[in-house]
């Protein structure tokens, strides 16, 4: 009986993944940053290079990509072409509810 241990969280370091729109924590989608290419999704999070975290949220792209707080994230520029790129990738969160 004294493996009954309430569930703490852990001390350890854990990472927390922060909506660079919304400053959310919860699920996100990692955007990378792969150099001399372009900013792109890494659904697996396991992409080599710099990334950024977005809800799965319409608005939090919009705003992230349209303010260039995501360029800034990323530390690089995004092209009109990455812009629509990675705007497009939000029509498959389709009319997803907003996130509470
Ligand atoms: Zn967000």
């Amino acid at each position: 009986m004294t493996k009954d241990k309430p569930s703490a969280p852990p001390a350890k370091h854990v990472p927390q993944r922060t909506c660079i729109a919304c400053r959310k924590t919860g699920v996100k989608v990692r955007l990378v940053n792969v150099p001399g290419v372009e900013v792109v999704v890494d659904p697996t999070g396991k992409k080599a290079g710099r990334g950024a975290y977005l809800c799965l949220s319409r608005v939090c792209w919009d705003n992230a990509l349209k303010t260039g707080r995501l360029a800034q994230a990323l530390r690089t520029e995004i092209n009109p072409d990455n812009k629509a790129k990675l705007l497009n990738y939000t029509a498959a969160f389709g009319n997803s509810r907003p996130q509470a």
